[in-house]
């Protein structure tokens, strides 16, 4: 893996091969992340009035918890289902000043350690490196997913092409996979990203999956074909790299980039809160992919960015409460896409413009996307919607990507038709 620049960090090496070593020998000493998370909490609450919001926003400030959803403490107010990781230490306090406050609380993980521990598949470990039996139901770090799609390119050639399109903070290169029958004459693009929040690793699992299926039917499903001959698909797996690895080195929770923000003393930025029009104060990575949009803006239709967790799938505007001018056409795409996505599972998903169905936020990329000219913008929400959170098993990828590629397909495929 030399020719990634990057030497792979022993900690990285070393978490498989510790979940193993676990599971083979049963020893309990061997615990990933350093057992740091033994202990701590996932809860639910939902504030039911303006005192409770109050009280649990102080109480927040306080402790300075990992919120998992809403994304931003900003967020939460009246009826909003609110995810909080609490730290073993700080639990009690927490606890009680809930309990107190009479604000109610359910317990959605009990032991956070243990859940990071099962996330993995035991049965799976096997193969779990190996590039021609690339294992598509683990989640993989980032060295094996560069190695993967530069192994992708060397043995599909004629339809899959690796590049990048510049270097993260902490200098790692932004691969781009390119996918679709070379042809010199005009091609429309979609755009699909993954892993804009580090600790979503279902994101980059579907991006992968996307592409293995992308490869494995296009000489035998005709949707498929027509797909990858009329379009070429630009496919990011994994848009916050350094934010990703440290995921996988350091902290599972992380969600933000790694650059060093001197004027807060805090690491990272979110980087689905940074699309702006003055580009002088932004993520390299942003700035990186906001760059190439724009050179391709006369090709790319649809820009389709992939989070978790909440089984939405939601479009624009996300900044405020108004109307896109082609909501008729997005919008029968969006119904058509999770009625797709729940025939392989009965899977629901809500969707709708991100400032109704979620709230209202400003500077993603979604809204950015569209503003720029690229009609059909979607951001997806995958699984679940709390039960393992961020955690989702590795044994759920598979049903996870199988339903939402039927939505991916389906929103393609309207885009080669005339919307009505
Ligand atoms: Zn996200």
């Amino acid at each position: 893996m030399k020719f990634l620049g990057k030497p792979r960090s022993h900690t990285a090496a070393f978490l498989p091969l510790c979940w193993l070593l676990l599971k083979t020998l049963q020893s309990g000493h061997c615990h990933p992340y350093g057992n740091r998370y033994a202990g701590d909490k996932v809860i639910r609450l939902t504030p039911r009035t303006e005192e409770e919001v109050f009280a649990f926003k102080n109480i927040y400030r306080r402790l300075q918890v990992d919120l998992w959803q809403p994304s931003s403490i900003s967020y939460v107010s009246e009826g909003t289902v609110t995810d909080v990781h609490i730290p073993q230490n700080a639990s009690r306090t927490l606890l009680t000043f809930l309990q107190g406050a009479r604000i109610q609380y359910t317990v959605l993980i009990e032991d956070l350690q243990k859940a990071v521990e099962n996330e993995n598949n035991l049965q799976t470990q096997r193969n779990r490196r190996s590039l021609s039996e690339y294992n598509y139901e683990v989640y993989h770090s980032l060295e094996d997913i560069q190695s993967w799609m530069y192994h992708l390119n060397q043995t599909q050639p004629s339809l899959v092409q690796v590049f990048s399109i510049g270097r993260s903070y902490e200098g790692r290169p932004l691969f781009i996979l390119q996918l679709g029958r070379k042809s010199r004459a005009y091609k429309k693009a979609v755009w699909i990203d993954c892993g804009i929040h580090a600790r979503e690793w279902i994101g980059p699992a579907f991006c992968q999956w996307f592409a293995r299926e992308a490869l494995l039917t296009y000489k035998t499903d005709p949707a498929m074909r027509k797909m990858l001959n009329h379009l070429y698909f630009y496919i990011m797996p994994v848009f916050n790299v350094d934010g990703y690895h440290f995921s996988w080195t350091h902290d599972r929770f992380w969600r933000k980039t790694r650059s060093r923000n001197s004027r807060f003393h805090c690491r990272g930025v979110d980087a689905n809160r940074n699309w702006k029009v003055k580009w002088c104060e932004s993520e390299p990575e942003v700035k990186a992919v906001a760059d190439f949009l724009r050179q391709h803006r006369k090709h790319v239709r649809a820009y389709l960015s992939f989070h978790a967790y909440a089984q939405m799938l939601l479009y624009p505007y996300s900044y405020k409460h108004a109307t896109i001018p082609n909501f008729g056409c997005v919008e029968i795409a969006a119904h058509k896409a999770v009625k797709a996505l729940r025939s392989a599972h009965g899977i629901r998903y809500r969707h709708g413009p991100a400032s109704q169905t979620l709230y209202i936020s400003s500077g993603n990329s979604m809204d950015w996307a569209y503003k720029n000219g690229i009609p059909y913008a979607f951001a997806f929400e995958l699984r679940d919607t709390g039960q393992f959170g961020f955690l989702l098993p590795e044994m759920l990828i598979k049903p996870t990507c199988t339903e939402t590629m039927l939505a991916v397909k389906n929103i393609t495929l309207h885009l080669l038709k005339k919307c009505p």
